[in-house]
């Protein structure tokens, strides 16, 4: 069962972007602006969440009122560039537990080593977030969503904020079932596995390393 890409195409998102995508842009803005456009991406990844509804009192009258009902949030962030999309969702739903996983590039295959993971116990019953800023060769991705389905995960979403499109295809090929959403899908992979025309190093820019 394919899903496709959400491509969340809100002006504010765009406009935001492309402030993001010029080299010249500092690391304060850059974090400022991701964590900008993760409330945004929030916005539509929690727009299927099902309401229930509460009896309450407005200083005027009783009333039956819309709330949150069914699986609590659970945000787990890909170290460590997913912390600056996890900081922007965390405003919108401050109540969401978090996990993180580490995952590093191996330089020569490009293949997703593991050399962290603290999670909440109980999974299952969650609203899984899975979130980083770059969907590139996808190998993170994949590997990071396979982790927390063997750790008991049913309902995952996963985040980024760029997508290149050998990299949805392999998330796609690997984990058909989760829901994808991007801010944009960009041309291609360069020989590095940077995308093109993309942001560059996105734990690079968000913190002001080389
Ligand atoms: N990771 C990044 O930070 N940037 C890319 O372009 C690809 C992977």
């Amino acid at each position: 069962m394919p899903q496709a890409v959400t491509i969340v195409d809100h002006p504010l998102v765009q406009h935001k972007l492309t402030l993001m995508r010029r080299k010249d842009t500092t690391p304060a803005d850059f974090r400022r602006l991701l964590r900008e456009i993760s409330t945004l991406l929030a916005y539509e990844v929690t727009r299927d969440l099902p309401l229930t509804e509460d009896e309450i009192e407005t200083p005027v009258a009783t009333m039956r009122a819309p709330v949150l009902r069914g699986k609590e949030l659970c945000v787990v962030s890909i170290l460590r560039a997913g912390t600056g999309i996890l900081d922007g969702i965390l405003d919108l739903v401050p109540t969401a537990l978090v996990g993180h996983i580490g995952l590093y590039r191996d330089p020569v295959s490009r293949a997703a080593v593991e050399y962290y993971y603290k999670v909440p116990t109980d999974l299952e019953r969650r609203q899984v977030i899975v979130v980083d800023p770059m969907l590139a060769t996808g190998n993170s991705a994949v590997a990071a969503v396979q982790r927390l389905k063997e750790d008991g995960a049913g309902a995952v979403k996963f985040v980024c904020l760029l997508a290149a499109p050998e990299g949805v295809a392999a998330f796609h090929e690997a984990h058909a079932d989760v829901p994808l959403f991007a801010a944009a899908v960009d041309e291609r992979l360069n020989d590095h596995g940077y995308i093109v025309p993309g942001i560059g190093d996105a734990g690079d820019r968000l913190y002001g390393t080389k």
